[in-house]
Parts: structure tokens; C-alpha cells; sequence
């Protein structure tokens, strides 16, 4: 009998739910982490997701199902998403809504601080602070609190065990040594590939010279292990752009997606918008890094009291990042732009704010229009995380092109095939988060059966 029946590798967003779920049905867990303190891309994240039809907006009055959620999906990212998976994510992501918050006992709500494009519904939940490092604290507290799951902190994954194409454990390296842990169930849940440039240049060549931000442990290892036991890939060229990234900062800083759906606009350094900043954050991130010396992205008061709901751009604003309360003579001279040029760009946003003319590059939802005073960073661009990886099932057992099942293993999060179609433009805010935490939740349910 093998020592465990549930061994899950990495502790981010799919492995915790993953864990915490076949514990709850029963399963003894082994959760297998390479590095605790360092940051995963849950930790990093904007720690809001998707779910559609939750109890939180059932009482807000806010109309939703997984079916609206699918169809949203769909308009985003075409016919690339599986049916199958498109299913079990959309109607899996309120099922762990309401496991993080009954199960795992966290506090969730309805963040309603912007309207993200992509959601014909306001649908992103987070926990009280808005962010992934107080998410990743609070199911890391909760997964050390169930007794059924063996935390194992820098247990680095090594190589997956197999016998005649079955997945019987894992081997890991600990404390200076090498062992096999045995399994019936792996749940490869090591995050995407957005760290490994080999894999970037071979699968996404349009984005392979693009700044990482997401975590260096994101090195595409997992998806690699499974590829050589026979497991499909699919939408390897998927992924998340960050056009928000914070251009003075040390590199992983940024202001968060919310800032256009409350006004904002973006400038060049001739003064000038360049693209309809309310397109999605992920392929608005190509505009930004076309712009010769980057762009600055411009707010106002009312903005900025909003955004600080969330926490990645309070972590701006508390690094110094943002720039803030000028007139628009100050804004000018801070970012070294021509005033005269800038007055006229912000005099026609805030026309188009107004519903006086469309506006040439496009954009249809402005917000409230422009007010001095102003807020404003400068921006440049780079990659968050891949959504490329392995075909699942509805249970999160990993499919070989032939359709098969590798006995005994399971894949959840990053490692897996997410519901982002191809290219960047397909991404939609919190899908990150609702694939793995929905995947996360069906693998557990296919090892604690
Ligand atoms: C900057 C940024 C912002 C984001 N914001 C959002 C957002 O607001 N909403 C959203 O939905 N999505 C967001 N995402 C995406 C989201 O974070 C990911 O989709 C999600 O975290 C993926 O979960 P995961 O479990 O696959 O990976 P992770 O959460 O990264 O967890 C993987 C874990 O595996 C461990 N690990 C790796 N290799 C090994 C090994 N060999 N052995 C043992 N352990 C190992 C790692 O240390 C890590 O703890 C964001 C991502 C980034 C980078």
C-alpha cells in the first residue's frame, strides 16, 4: 500500500485546494513545498477570482451562473478553451468560493472596486485585504490546521515516479538527500513556465523577452515531468501580460488592473494616448511596451481612493511609486511631458468621459472624467504567468492526445491547460486563480474517492 494516498506538490493556489479537499473527504495528504518563504504566484498575485453564481452575489442582487461565466469566457477566448474544461472551471470556481470560506473557514467577499473587462457581471472575490499575500497566508494557516495533511516545507520535487506508464509517487529532495515518497494519487501542481526561458522561447516566442514578474519557482519543470510520461499540451502560448508594471520600481511592483475601469489614462512621452486602455489588461500590455521609454499612466482622486482598496497598488503607493495631488503643470514637468500636448490629451479624455465624440482609438467605458488633482507612475510592461500546460479532465486526471488517462496523476493550476484560448488576448482578471482553485478542488475530489 502506498504511504500516501494523496501526494500533492507545491503548496500555491491549486496544491493548497487540492490538499484541503481530499483531506476533507477522507485522504491521507502529504503537501510537498520546495520553498515556503519564497513567493508563489498566489502569493503574488492580485489575490482576486472569478466565480459566478457565489452567495456573496446572490445577496449583492448581482445576476450571475457558470453558464454566463462560460459564454463570458467564450467572446473572450474563442473556441480554443475545451468544452469540458470550460465547464468544470466555470461552475468548479463557485464550488471553491464556497469551500474556501465554509471549508476552509477564510473570509470571502465580493470585491466591487472596478469593473473588470472581460466579466459582464461584477464576479471577482478576494479576501478582506485584496491581496494574494494575505489569500496564500490564510489557506497556508488553514491547510497547518487540518490533521489529515502532512506539510513537508523544502521538500523539492525531483522527478515523478512510474511503473509501465502508472504514476506510483514521487521523488523528492530533502535535507541533502534524495527519497521516493509513494502515492496512488501525484497532484503536480508546481505552477506554469512563465520562469523558464527555453520553454517561453519554444512555446511563446512573442512574449519570450518580456520581464517576469511571477515567481522564479514558475521554471515549467511539472509540465515538463508529465510530457515525458505521454500527457498532451495545449494553448502553450497562453498568457497573462501586465501592462501596469511600475517602471521606477525593483521590478515586480505594479498598480493593478483596476485603474482604467476608474478612469485612467495612459500617455506616451510625447503626451499622447496610444490604445483604448479599457481593452484587457493582458493585450493592452503590448501597447504599453511599443511605446519608445515607456508610459505613464494617469489618475485623479477618486481613482485613487479606490484603488486602494487592493493591495497591490497600495504596495506602490507605499514603495514610493506613485506620484500624487499635482496640477497638471507639475504632472507634466515630473514625467517630463509637453504640457500644452498633455492638456489637450486630457481636455479630449475627459470630452469622450463626457459621451461628447467617440474616441478615435476606440475606447467605451471612461468612468468619471479626468479632475486635477492628479495622480500618475510611469509604466512599462511584462509577463505575470503562462496558461499553457497539460489536458485535464473534470477530474483533473492528466489526458494523453489519445484521450487516456495516466493512471494515478493529476494536475491542477499552472501545470495545467487554463481557460485563456491562445495568445495573450484571451485572459480575462481572476481566471488565473478560478482554474487552479476549481481544478485544485476536482483533483481532490478524484483522490479522496
Ligand atoms: C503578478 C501576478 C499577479 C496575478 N494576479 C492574479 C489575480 O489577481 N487573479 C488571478 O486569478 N490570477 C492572478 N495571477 C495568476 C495566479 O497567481 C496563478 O494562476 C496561480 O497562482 C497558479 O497557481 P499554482 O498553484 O499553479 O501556482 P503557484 O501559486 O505559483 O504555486 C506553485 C507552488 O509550487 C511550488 N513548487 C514549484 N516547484 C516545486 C517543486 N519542484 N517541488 C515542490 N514545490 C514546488 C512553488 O514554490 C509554489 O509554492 C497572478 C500572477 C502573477 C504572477
Amino acid at each position: 500500500m502506498a504511504d500516501w494516498d494523496l501526494a500533492v506538490v507545491g503548496a500555491g493556489a491549486a496544491g493548497m485546494l487540492g490538499a484541503l479537499r481530499a483531506e476533507a473527504g477522507g485522504a491521507r495528504v502529504v503537501l510537498l513545498e520546495r520553498d515556503a518563504d519564497a513567493s508563489s504566484n498566489l502569493a503574488l498575485s492580485g489575490g482576486l477570482f472569478s466565480a459566478a453564481g457565489s452567495r456573496w452575489q446572490q445577496a449583492a442582487g448581482v445576476e450571475d451562473s457558470p453558464a454566463r461565466f462560460a459564454a463570458d469566457i467564450r467572446e473572450k477566448a474563442g473556441r480554443a478553451v475545451p468544452p469540458p474544461l470550460l465547464r468544470r472551471v466555470t461552475e468548479g470556481a463557485r464550488e471553491a468560493a464556497h469551500f474556501l470560506a465554509d471549508v476552509a473557514g477564510l473570509p470571502i467577499h465580493l470585491s466591487r472596486t472596478a469593473h473588470f473587462p472581460g466579466h459582464s457581471a461584477p464576479r471577482l472575490h478576494a479576501t478582506p485585504a485584496e491581496s494574494g499575500t494575505e489569500l496564500c497566508a490564510l489557506l497556508r494557516d488553514a491547510v497547518r490546521r487540518r490533521p489529515g495533511i502532512t506539510w513537508m516545507d523544502g521538500a523539492d520535487a525531483t522527478a515523478l515516479l512510474a511503473q509501465q506508464g502508472q504514476v506510483t509517487g514521487v521523488e523528492v529532495s530533502a535535507g541533502g538527500t534524495r527519497r521516493p515518497v509513494a502515492a496512488t494519487w501525484v497532484l503536480l501542481a508546481t505552477g506554469g513556465f512563465g520562469g523558464g526561458v527555453e520553454l517561453r522561447a519554444r512555446h511563446m516566442p512573442e512574449a519570450a523577452g518580456a520581464l517576469h514578474i511571477g515567481s522564479a519557482a514558475s521554471d515549467g519543470r511539472g509540465i515538463g515531468w508529465m510530457q515525458q510520461l505521454g500527457a498532451a499540451l495545449d494553448c502553450m502560448d497562453a498568457y497573462q501580460g501586465q501592462p501596469h508594471l511600475c517602471r521606477e520600481g525593483r521590478g515586480g511592483e505594479r498598480l493593478g488592473a483596476a485603474l482604467p475601469a476608474l478612469g485612467a489614462v495612459m500617455v506616451n512621452l510625447a503626451g499622447r494616448r496610444f490604445a483604448a486602455e479599457d481593452m484587457g489588461p493582458s493585450e493592452l500590455t503590448a501597447h504599453v511596451l511599443a511605446q519608445a521609454g515607456g508610459a505613464v499612466e494617469i489618475w485623479d482622486a477618486a481613482a485613487q481612493d479606490a484603488a486602494l482598496r487592493q493591495g497591490p497598488f497600495r504596495a506602490a503607493v507605499e514603495a514610493g511609486l506613485v506620484w500624487g495631488r499635482g496640477d497638471l503643470s507639475a504632472l507634466a514637468e515630473r514625467f517630463g511631458l509637453p504640457e500644452q500636448v498633455l492638456a489637450q490629451t486630457l481636455a479630449d479624455a475627459a470630452g469622450f468621459a463626457r459621451g461628447e465624440g467617440a474616441d478615435p482609438l476606440g475606447r467605451l467605458r471612461w468612468g468619471a472624467p479626468l479632475a486635477a488633482p492628479f495622480f500618475a507612475a510611469a509604466i512599462t510592461g511584462g509577463l505575470a504567468h503562462t496558461q499553457g500546460g497539460v489536458l485535464v479532465d473534470a477530474g483533473a486526471r492528466v489526458l494523453r492526445p489519445d484521450g487516456g488517462a495516466i493512471p494515478g496523476l493529476l494536475a491542477a493550476g499552472g501545470t495545467a491547460c487554463g481557460v485563456s484560448g491562445r495568445g495573450a488576448a484571451g485572459y480575462v482578471p481572476g481566471n488565473g486563480l478560478a482554474q487552479s482553485f476549481a481544478l485544485g478542488l476536482a483533483a481532490g475530489a478524484t483522490a479522496a474517492r
